[in-house]
């Protein structure tokens, strides 16, 4: 207040003309200021504005934009100053603002939209460069039993005996055996070591006869909460540990460790290979549920390294140091802050087969309706302690059963401490009905949605039959009640990559050619909104992000096709020729 009653006359009225032409460009773009405002400017907005036009720092012009701006849904051409859109419109318009600095950019009539958000990604650097990776990470792609084996085969020659083994990346579905891995696949690897594949679901794992002995489970050991020892038909063992068991069994044997330095290489280096590749795909924001690796992002943004921005989402100590602090959801700056909380989690998994659904699982007796992993109780009070400390609220519900209970903490902690715009978070949010949707709609729940799997798990959607699928991932019944969901692609759990989202979206179809769920396909439009403007709405960034819009940071992606000409079985092989954050392009292909 001082400093502004302290200005002189000529520095308000400048100040006026600069936000009256501000307001102006919003509406129309720079370019038709210069252009067909010529005529009535004052002499002196005119130099100033052709001032600015000289020092803009980049144009693209004869491009085919999907802005995401509903005032301007399409446009040929926009300019970026300083790291933001500064105008959006036609090429001849846009064209005026190309000073002696401009860098220009002619897109070829090539598809550009804004940058695409991943509101629910692990990251995982580390582990894709440096772990056994038993699948594959980015695509569908079957192995087999006998590679899977071989590959941990070689680590156990590598690690003393006694410490563990374990391979990444693994899908039960996505086998050429076409039958689970076993105890006795595993007991191949090593019978000195503890071994285990990991789902990339993260929810179940497989381990072989050592893991079980080191950690004293037999056939006869009851199922802990949350959680179960799988058995075959004659009751004993057969490898599979879901949800909570395997807390008890991990605890068993010795690690691999490392001296810090090399520890906190593998860290930086880890994040440094993950940021490559989400801009190859075309990410620019992703909000990282990855615990450990703040200070590395921090590192790399330093040294050039951290190509797009993050959403942090914090977890353990640095949550707890957070409540402790004062430090709320939103610290930070453009390229990292704080998210909401990581995925707090009540039940099991979809791709597993472990989520709280209420009507049980098909062809299993006893009668299984998944597992919940924690009670009301507990998750009424982590709920409450959270939103008191204005830190945004993010629950992991994948089933029916699950969300209502998510709800139910978000309702009683919300009406025991009001406020406004808190849109808590639901990850995953899978399975829902009627009344969990408009229970969610009265909170502005922002639910974070598997985006890849309706293509990449559709082998699994059997599992569930149609009847379950009508309600799963249900992006259109969400966006008709008037909620805004997200693109989550969890990976590791899914593969991140946008187009294959947006694929999965629009046609419910899989890799396999089956179609489950089509009640709930979306449009281009909404897939397209739904992997950039609402994933800035889920971090309540959308007045910064998600759309190609004058003032919001220029970060934006070049397509080589057009997802509405091409075949749209084909939208996720288009190829990504630019990603582009801040107005820097982090990739070319
Ligand atoms: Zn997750």
């Amino acid at each position: 207040m001082g400093k502004a009653s302290s200005l002189s006359a000529p520095e308000v009225e400048s100040i006026a003309r600069m936000t009256n032409r501000r307001h102006f460009l919003n509406l129309m773009g720079l370019g038709l200021a210069g252009m067909a405002g010529r005529s009535w400017l004052s002499a002196a907005a005119q130099q100033e504005a052709d001032a600015h036009t000289l020092d803009t720092d980049l144009v693209v012009f004869n491009a085919k934009v999907y802005t995401v701006d509903a005032r301007m849904p399409q446009a040929e051409a926009f300019a970026v100053k300083d790291g933001r859109f500064l105008a959006v419109g036609s090429t001849a318009d846009i064209k005026g603002l190309i000073g002696k600095r401009t860098q220009t950019y002619d897109a070829r009539q090539m598809t550009v939209v804004p940058g695409f958000i991943d509101t629910h990604n692990h990251g995982g650097g580390e582990g894709l460069l440096y772990d056994v990776l038993v699948g594959n990470p980015y695509q569908v792609e079957f192995v087999t039993i006998d590679s899977i084996v071989e590959k941990l085969r070689v680590r156990a020659q590598a690690t003393p005996p006694g410490s563990w083994v374990e391979g990444y990346f693994h899908d039960d579905t996505k086998l050429k055996d076409k039958r689970p891995l076993n105890t006795q696949d595993l007991d191949r690897v090593s019978t000195e070591h503890p071994v285990c594949v990991h789902h990339r679901g993260g929810h179940t794992g497989f381990y072989n006869s050592k893991a079980f002995q080191m950690a004293a489970i037999t056939k006869d050991t009851p199922n802990p909460y949350g959680g179960t020892y799988d058995r075959n038909e004659k009751g004993e063992l057969n490898g599979r540990v879901t949800d909570r068991a395997m807390e008890t069994i991990d605890k068993a044997g010795e690690r691999v460790t490392w001296s810090a330095e090399v520890k906190q290489k593998r860290v930086l280096d880890g994040v440094a290979f993950m940021s490559q590749k989400f801009v190859q795909y075309g990410l620019t924001t992703v909000h990282h549920d990855e615990d450990g690796v703040l200070p590395a992002m921090q590192q790399q943004r330093i040294r050039g390294g951290l190509l797009h921005r993050v959403s942090y989402e914090p977890d353990g100590e640095l949550l707890e140091a957070m409540i402790h602090n004062g430090i709320e959801t939103g610290f930070g700056d453009e390229y990292i802050s704080f998210g909401a909380t990581a995925e707090h989690t009540v039940d099991g998994s979809f791709s597993e087969r472990t989520m709280a659904i209420s009507t049980p699982y098909k062809d299993i007796s006893p009668p299984y309706h998944g597992n919940l992993t924690e009670t009301q109780e507990d998750l009424n009070a982590w709920v409450e302690r959270v939103h008191r400390a204005n830190i945004r609220l993010n629950c992991h519900a994948n089933g029916d059963v699950a969300i209502d209970r998510v709800l139910t903490a978000y309702e009683r902690a919300l009406k025991l401490y009001p406020r406004a715009g808190v849109r808590p978070k639901i990850t995953h949010c899978s399975l829902v009905n009627d009344s969990l949707v408009a229970r969610m709609k009265a909170m502005d729940v922002v639910p974070a949605e598997f985006s890849t799997y309706a293509y990449y798990n559709a082998d699994k959607f059997h599992f569930y039959g149609e009847d379950v699928m009508q309600h799963m991932t249900a992006f259109r019944t969400l966006i008709d009640a008037g909620i805004t969901p997200a693109a989550g692609s969890d990976f590791s759990p899914g593969p991140f990559a946008p187009l294959m989202a947006m694929q999965g979206m629009v046609t419910r179809t899989g890799w396999n050619g089956e179609t489950w769920g089509a009640n709930q396909k979306i449009t281009l439009e909404e897939a397209l909104r739904v992997n950039t403007l609402n994933g800035a709405y889920n971090a309540r960034e959308e007045t910064i992000k998600g759309s190609i819009t004058a003032g919001k940071l220029a970060d934006f992606v070049v397509l080589a096709d057009d997802f509405h000409t091409v075949d749209k079985n084909k939208i996720k092989d288009i190829q990504i020729v630019r990603t582009v954050v801040g107005g820097n392009t982090v990739y070319q292909a």
